[in-house]
C-alpha cells in the first residue's frame, strides 16, 4: 500500500469546512505519489490559502513531492518544519501525517529510535483521531522498521505485520491481506523460519491469485522460490521461477526482470550451477549499474565474486571483490552524509521553533493581562472560567497520563533521556551482532565509553545540566560511527558501541572520533569552563567461543586502565 492508497480516503472532521480541506490537502498527496511536478504546483497555492491548516497541509504535501522526486532533503526539511508548525496549532491529523512521513525518512537514514519514537506518537494520534487505513499504514510502517536489518526486531515486526493482517480481514481487503502474509513470510525468512515463511508465503500467492493479480502472484512466487532455494530444494525453486520468468513477460516492471535474474542467479548458484548463474548474475548487473542502484550493485558484486571464484576465474573473483568493497565503503559514506545534512536541517528548525516558542510566550501574556482585565470587571466570571479551565486542565492532564503510560510501554526498548538502545536492547543487539561475527569469521569490536568526572558536572552546575550533557554526548556518539554500528546507554554516565566487521585497528579510528566528537562539544551555553571528555575501553573478538560477557568484561577492563592513565583517551 502506497501513503497515497492509505491517505485518498478522507475522515470526518470537525466541521464538514475542515473536512473538506483535509480533503482537497489530500487529493495533493494523491497527486504527489504519481505527478510530484504538478503536486508542487499545486502546493504552491499555499501562498494564497487563508486556512492555516489548509496551507500546511499543502506544505506537507510539497515535501511529499520532493521525495517522490528523490529529493530526500528538502522532504525532511519539510517534515521537520510541519512537526512543529503541527504541534504548536495542536493540529493534530495533520501532526499525525508529519510524524509518519518524517519517521520514514529517518528510518530511511538509519536513525531507527527517533523513527519508532515518530511512528508510534503518529500511531497513537491516527488511531484516535485519523482513518482506518492511515491507522493501518503507520502500523505496517512500524512493522517495516521492526524487521530492518540493522534493527532485527523480528518478534515485534511480527505482532505488528500481525495486527495489518487482523485489520485486512476484518475489511475483507485480499490486496492487503496478501500483502501482510507476504511480509510476515519475509520476517521469518529472517529469522530462518523457513518452513513457516514457506507456508505464510504460499498463501500470499493463493490469495493474489483469488485476486486476479499475475504480477503480484509473480513477486510472491519468486519470494518462495529464494526460501525453496534455501531449503535445498532446488528443482522446485528452479521451476517455480521459471513460472514467474513467464508471468513477468506480461509486462513486468524492468526492476523486477532485473531483480528476478539476481534470485535466479543466486538459486542457480545455490544449486551448483555456476555456469549458468553467472549470465543471470551479470544482467542484473548491468540493468543496476546503470541505474546506479548501489544497495543492489552491493550484493550483486558480492555473489558475483562467488560465483567466479567456483568457476576457478580468480582474475576476475579477485576484481569483482574490490567493486564490493569500493560499493559498500560508497553506501557508509552515503548515509554519514546523509546524516550530517540531517544535523544542518535539525539545526534550522530548532532556530524556527525558538522563533514559534517567542511568539507563543508574548501571546499567553497578552492573554493573561486580558484574564486579569476581566477579573477586575466581573470576579464572577473570572472564578466561572477558572473553574473551567481546571477541568478542562484536568481531562489534558488525564488523556496525557494515559498517552505516557503508552509511550512508556512502547518504548521499552529506548533510553527516555539520549533516545538511544538502552541497556537491555543493547545487549540484545550485541548477541546478534557476535553470532554474526562468529559466522561470518568477520571481525567485531566492542567499546565501553564512560565520561570523565561527570559527578563534577552535576556536583557544579546541577542535575538538569548533567542531563543535557548526557544527550549532548549520546548525540556526539551516535554521530560518530556508521549507521551500521550500535551506540547504547548502559546506565548513568556509561555508553557501549558495537563496532561491526572493525577488528581493534579500525576501532582505535573510530573510538578516537568518538573521543574528539565529545572533546570539540559546546558546552558554553551551560558554562565556558565546562569541557566534556569520556574514555573509552576496546576489546575485539578472539575467536568463536568468544562470550559476550567476557567481552563486555575485557571492554570495561580496558576502560578502567584508561581512566588511570589520566582520561580523555582509548586503550585497547
Ligand atoms: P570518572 O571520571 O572516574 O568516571 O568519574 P565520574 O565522576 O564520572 O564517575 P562516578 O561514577 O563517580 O559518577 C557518576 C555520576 O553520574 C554519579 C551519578 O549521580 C551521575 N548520574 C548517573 N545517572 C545520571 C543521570 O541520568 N543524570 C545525571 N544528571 N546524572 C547521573
Ligand atoms: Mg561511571
Ligand atoms: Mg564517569
Amino acid at each position: 500500500m502506497t501513503l497515497a492508497a492509505a491517505t485518498a480516503i478522507a475522515a470526518p472532521d470537525a466541521g464538514a469546512d475542515a473536512a473538506a480541506r483535509f480533503a482537497q490537502g489530500e487529493h495533493c498527496m494523491d497527486l504527489a505519489a504519481n505527478d510530484p511536478q504538478a503536486a508542487l504546483k499545486l502546493a504552491a497555492q499555499q501562498q494564497t490559502a487563508p486556512q492555516p491548516d489548509l496551507a500546511l497541509h499543502l506544505r506537507i504535501c510539497a515535501g511529499y513531492a520532493h521525495e517522490r522526486a528523490g529529493r530526500s532533503e528538502q522532504a525532511l526539511a519539510a517534515y521537520e518544519a510541519a512537526v512543529t508548525e503541527a504541534r504548536s496549532r495542536s493540529l493534530q491529523r495533520h501532526l499525525a501525517l508529519a510524524l509518519t512521513l518524517r519517521g520514514e525518512q529517518n528510518a530511511v537514514r538509519g536513525l531507527y529510535t527517533s523513527a519508532i519514537a515518530d511512528l508510534k506518537e503518529a500511531y497513537t494520534l491516527e488511531h484516535e483521531h485519523g482513518t482506518h487505513a492511515r491507522e493501518v499504514y503507520v502500523l505496517n510502517a512500524i512493522a517495516n522498521l521492526y524487521a530492518d536489518r540493522n534493527v532485527r526486531d523480528y518478534d515485534n515486526a511480527l505482532q505488528y505485520y500481525r495486527k495489518t493482517l487482523e485489520a485486512h480481514e476484518q475489511r475483507g481487503d485480499l490486496q492487503g491481506q496478501a500483502t501482510a502474509h507476504f511480509n510476515i513470510g519475509s520476517t521469518l525468512e529472517s529469522q530462518e523460519k523457513l518452513d513457516e515463511a514457506l507456508k505464510t508465503m504460499q498463501r500470499a500467492v493463493e490469495l493474489d491469485r483469488k485476486r486476479g493479480a499475475p504480477l503480484d502472484v509473480a513477486d510472491d512466487e519468486k519470494a518462495v522460490a529464494v526460501v525453496l532455494s534455501k531449503l535445498g530444494r532446488h528443482n522446485d525453486a528452479l521451476r517455480m521461477l521459471a513460472d514467474v520468468e513467464r508471468l513477468y513477460a506480461k509486462g513486468a516492471a524492468p526492476d523486477s526482470i532485473a531483480a528476478f535474474r539476481l534470485s535466479r542467479g543466486i538459486a542457480l548458484k545455490r544449486a551448483g550451477r555456476y555456469a549458468q548463474a553467472l549470465p543471470d548474475i551479470d544482467a542484473a548487473r548491468a540493468y543496476f549499474l546503470a541505474q546506479e542502484n548501489l544497495r543492489f550493485l552491493e550484493k550483486i558484486h558480492d555473489e558475483r565474486a562467488q560465483v567466479l571464484a567456483a568457476l576457478g576465474d580468480w582474475r576476475e573473483a579477485f576484481t569483482a571483490r574490490g567493486e564490493y568493497e569500493k560499493v559498500h565503503q560508497k553506501l557508509q559514506d552515503q548515509l554519514l552524509d546523509e546524516r550530517t545534512a540531517r544535523l544542518r536541517v535539525q539545526f534550522d528548525s530548532e532556530q524556527q521553533k525558538r522563533q514559534n516558542e517567542l511568539l507563543e510566550r508574548e501571546n499567553a501574556a497578552a492573554q493573561r493581562e486580558l484574564q486579569y482585565a476581566a477579573s477586575v470587571r466581573n470576579w464572577q466570571l473570572a472564578a466561572l472560567v477558572l473553574s473551567l479551565a481546571g477541568i478542562a486542565a484536568l481531562a489534558v492532564l488525564m488523556t496525557r497520563q494515559v498517552k505516557l503510560a503508552r509511550t512508556m510501554r512502547d518504548l521499552a526498548l529506548t533510553d527516555e533521556l539520549t533516545r538511544l538502545p538502552n541497556r537491555r536492547h543493547f545487549l540484545a543487539l550485541a548477541e546478534a551482532a557476535l553470532s554474526d561475527a562468529k559466522r561470518h569469521g568477520t571481525p567485531m569490536t566492542l567499546a565501553g565509553l564512560d565520561i570523565d568526572f561527570f559527578k563534577k558536572v552535576n556536583d557544579t552546575y546541577g542535575h538538569a545540566a548533567g542531563d543535557v550533557l548526557l544527550q549532548r554526548v549520546a548525540h556526539a556518539l551516535r554521530g560518530a560511527v556508521r549507521p551500521s554500528d550500535a551506540v547504547g546507554r548502559m546506565g548513568g554516565e556509561e555508553f557501549s558501541a558495537l563496532l561491526r566487521g572493525a577488528d581493534l585497528e579500525q576501532a582505535r579510528t573510530v573510538a578516537e572520533r568518538m573521543r574528539a566528537a565529545v572533546q570539540s562539544l559546546d558546552c558554553s551555553d551551560i558554562s565556558p569552563d565546562l569541557r566534556p571528555t569520556i574514555s573509552i575501553g576496546l576489546s575485539q573478538i578472539v575467536d568463536t567461543s568468544e562470550r559476550l560477557d567476557a567481552l563486555c568484561k575485557r571492554a570495561d577492563d580496558a576502560l578502567y586502565r584508561a581512566k588511570e592513565l589520566g582520561r580523555n583517551c582509548v586503550v585497547g
